[in-house]
């Protein structure tokens, strides 16, 4: 069997081109950024290859450096926001800034050594190479924490570097053994391995960057349903989850565990007085305090209307006072600036006391304790009997 380069070349810019048409309208308008990074990317991709097929056609024309690097440049541009596509789902990738000195580098270095055929060869080969392998590194390492354990970012990473093995061996071919491949055109078995595999690690590629767009979706809806929409904080989903988390955590281990249970007091006194939307803006507010006053491992949420709700892990009675304490003064003292009323807040505190206490009794103690507390005259702290035994 014969393979033609040229078929070979039409074929990936076919492909290209149908993805990069068949993508926006799969993914519709309302992208991501790094959604949009990846289709951006593709329709570059297919530009280059256009420019790639034309400069061809145009072989000893003055026109056919200016095509190759321009197509050499939309091709690093691609690599590019691949790239920082990456970086965003996955967290911050390093050698980004390598990475966007060889895209700007390999388009220039490629037009001042045009006529020298085994030094342009070489030189993109290799600086291709490079920009392939810093994308692959980028899909695997640093290992992402939190959610993607996508197997899309093995795929993509195969994909990435097959290519860039094509690639270096293909500038060695063209750099030493010119004669062997003497232009993109010439059925050489490493030109038509590369454009084979090309095509390959193209619809591979696709498809894991498709997947990785889904999980994005799939996550932006999970932390949607565990997220209230006013504060950023928790809701009641999220707080059911992430306090049993932390609940079986701190049995397993023995370390002391507390809830505090705030409601704001008179909050509806706010609203009537200062209307709606300054209420609003006072929960806002609340919320991102409780936030900033947290330390790693906390949880905090709001239940529904002016009540809060927070874990502090490793923290005793004297801890979840002190910590009590510590948000009221913060409160005094930047509420004056940040809000047009004042607010007070009551709270009802409960350790957790270990083997067979659950979240929902943890809570309906913190709950009584913080009726009493209201009932004491609000503005202030009441800790929860321990239950005996
Ligand atoms: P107490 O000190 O006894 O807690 O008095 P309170 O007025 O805070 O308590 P009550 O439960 O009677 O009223 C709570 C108010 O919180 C009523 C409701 O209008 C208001 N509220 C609940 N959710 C929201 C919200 O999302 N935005 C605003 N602005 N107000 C809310
Ligand atoms: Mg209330
Ligand atoms: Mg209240």
């Amino acid at each position: 069997m014969q393979l033609d380069p040229t078929t070979l070349i039409f074929i990936n810019i076919a492909d290209l081109l149908a993805m990069s048409l068949a993508l926006p309208l799969v993914m519709g308008l309302n992208l991501s950024r790094a959604a949009s990074h990846v289709r951006t990317s593709l329709m570059l991709k297919a530009g280059a290859w256009v420019l790639l097929a034309l400069t061809t056609r145009l072989a000893g024309q003055w026109s056919e450096p200016v095509l190759a690097t321009l197509a050499l440049a939309l091709m690093s541009l691609s690599h590019v926001l691949i790239f920082r596509a990456l970086s965003l789902w996955l967290g911050p990738r390093p050698m980004g800034r390598l990475l966007v000195v060889l895209a700007v580098v390999t388009p220039i270095g490629f037009a001042l050594s045009f006529h020298n055929y085994p030094v342009r060869v070489g030189w993109i080969s290799l600086t291709l190479t490079g920009q392939l392998l810093i994308q692959a590194r980028a899909t695997l390492l640093p290992a992402s924490d939190s959610h993607s354990r996508g197997g899309w970012r093995y795929l993509l990473f195969g994909c990435l570097f097959m290519m860039a093995v094509l690639m270096f061996f293909r500038g060695v071919f063209g750099a030493f053994l010119p004669e062997l491949s003497p232009n993109f055109t010439t059925p050489s078995p490493i030109i038509v391995l590369t454009l084979v595999a090309a095509n390959v690690a193209l619809v591979l590629g696709n498809i894991a960057l498709l997947a990785a767009w889904r999980e994005e979706a799939q996550q932006q809806l999970r932390t949607l349903v565990v997220t209230d929409t006013l504060t950023g904080l928790l809701n009641r989903n999220g707080w059911a989850e992430q306090a049993s988390q932390a609940l079986r955590y701190a049995q397993r281990h023995g370390f002391p565990l507390s809830l505090l249970m705030f409601d704001l007091d008179h909050f509806k006194r706010i609203n009537d007085t200062h209307g709606h939307e300054t209420g609003d803006v006072a929960l806002a507010f609340f919320g991102n305090l409780l936030r900033n006053s947290l330390r790693a491992g906390d949880v905090n949420a709001r239940l529904g209307g002016e009540e809060f709700c927070v874990l502090l892990v490793h923290a005793d009675t004297a801890a979840a006072q002190a910590f009590d304490q510590r948000l009221r003064a913060e409160l005094a003292q930047s509420a004056p600036q940040a809000i047009p009323c004042t607010i007070d807040f009551s709270t009802g505190h409960a350790l957790f006391s270990g083997k067979g206490e659950t979240l929902e009794s943890l809570m309906a103690r913190a709950d009584t304790a913080l009726y009493r507390a209201k009932n004491a005259g609000r503005g202030q702290l009441v800790t929860a009997e321990t239950p005996a035994g």
